[in-house]
């Protein structure tokens, strides 16, 4: 049997960046993944890029995972267009204040940058899938498939999607799946991005072209999901056609690099997203469309809000797993997310919707917000996620 404080399961980007954070501020920490550090790093585990806003960068450099990532491409403008329409809305980061928009980042790379962060932070790595979970008055007893155990006075379920740790917590959901899917890929084109993210918006749903490091894109084509999967199997020609009718030709001829990867879309709210010695973050506590960008940028949040929750309790000689430090974080969290997962369903359904009358009301509110410079900051804000009230690693600070 394995003692720790703080026992994570699920060492994704969200699960890893809650470790380091808390390793660094001298919290011992053991994550529990069923996939092998091996497995998460080879190159066939994730195909997708991440958009990260400005507040997830200054988490990232203040737990030193930045530093140690290869390759980053920043966002320096963002267009949204509708389908064909010459109406759209386009964020210029000159107009902005002059800093980037976001960073781009491989999965792959953030991946590889927070395993070496982990090792030198000395993170405890436990390979198992979780199979009980047995909560007592001053401790949690995770119990693994085939044997073994972790000891601690507090459970994170940072497992994902499916998280097993908040079904045997009891903890509902409320969402629902949309009949769409996310086909990824990476394409090197002829002609210079410019650092220009487009968002267009198809019939069956966004198509986002976000920029990487090279005159490559990383993109995120949203299909309905029978006809996806007919795309997915495609021979390369047509393939190359089809992408070529939705990319367009201003960046010159297209090269598909590498193989092309999905992802079914969904949307849910855990119901609560802390009980007795545990706390939900990351997918296991919310799930949303990709429309935005925005499911990792809000993980990345609950690790920050959680570790100082967690490291201000332990400088108080409170318990780290008592009901105080957990409905802190749960005030503090639950409400942000509510409302950008609301933001991402409504633009879903606004935009993957060719209805005439739709389609002119939608055009003209793009155009008019396009008008409207204070609107537009507002956004940006929220997009930076730089507004609402930060935890101090998001604000670039210690813990
Ligand atoms: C197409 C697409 C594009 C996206 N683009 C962006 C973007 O640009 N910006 C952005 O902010 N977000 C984006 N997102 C969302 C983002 O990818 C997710 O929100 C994020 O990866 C969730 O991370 P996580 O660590 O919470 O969960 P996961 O990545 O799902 O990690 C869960 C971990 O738990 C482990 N695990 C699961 N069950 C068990 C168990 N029973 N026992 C032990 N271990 C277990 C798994 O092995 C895994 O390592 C995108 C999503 C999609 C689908």
């Amino acid at each position: 049997m394995r003692e720790t404080e703080v026992a994570i399961v699920g060492g994704g980007m969200v699960g890893m960046t809650l470790a380091i954070a808390l390793r660094r501020a001298g919290i011992d920490v053991a994550v529990i993944d069923r996939a092998t550090p091996e497995q998460v790093l080879a190159p066939e585990y994730d195909g997708r890029a991440s958009a990260i806003a400005y507040a997830s960068v200054r988490l990232l450099e203040a737990t030193g995972i930045w530093a140690e990532v290869a390759e980053t491409q920043p966002i320096l403008d963002i267009r949204v267009s509708d389908g064909d329409s010459l109406l759209f809305l386009h964020y210029d980061h000159r107009a902005m204040g002059g800093a980037p928009l976001g960073q781009m980042v491989e999965n792959r790379h953030l991946r590889l940058a927070q395993a070496r962060a982990a090792a030198r932070e000395q993170v405890a790595f436990v390979a198992g899938s979780l199979a009980t979970l047995r909560r007592g008055p001053g401790a949690v007893e995770i119990g693994l498939k085939g044997g073994g155990a972790v000891h601690a006075r507090l459970a994170v379920g940072a497992d994902g999607a499916r998280s097993t740790v908040r079904d045997l917590a009891g903890i509902g959901t409320a969402g629902w799946a949309y009949d769409q899917t996310g086909i990824v890929l990476t394409v090197r084109h002829e002609r210079p991005h410019g650092g220009v993210a487009h968002e267009r918006f198809l019939p069956a749903g966004p198509f986002a072209i976000l920029p990487l490091a090279g005159n490559r894109s990383s993109l995120v084509w949203t299909e309905r999901s029978d006809l996806a999967a007919a795309v997915l199997e495609l021979p390369e020609g047509r393939f190359r056609q089809e992408l070529a009718a939705r990319f367009g030709d201003f960046l010159g001829k297209l090269t598909p690099l590498g193989p092309r990867w999905s992802y079914p879309l969904g949307l849910h709210q855990a119901d609560r997203y802390v009980g007795d010695r545990l706390a939900l973050i990351g997918d296991a506590a919310h799930r949303m469309h990709p429309i935005a960008g925005q499911g990792l940028n809000l993980g990345l949040r609950d690790a920050a809000a959680l570790a100082e929750v967690i490291v201000d309790a332990a400088r108080l000689g409170l318990d780290i797993g008592g009901a105080q430090a957990l409905e802190r974080y749960q005030r503090w969290r639950r409400f942000d997310s509510i409302a950008l997962l609301a933001v991402t369903d409504v633009l879903n359904r606004l935009f993957s919707n060719s209805l005439p009358p739709v389609r002119l009301a939608r055009d003209a509110g793009l155009a008019i917000v396009n008008r409207m410079p204070p609107l537009k900051r507002i956004l940006v804000g929220h997009a930076r996620g730089t507004a609402g009230k930060l935890p101090r690693l998001l604000a670039g600070e210690a813990l």
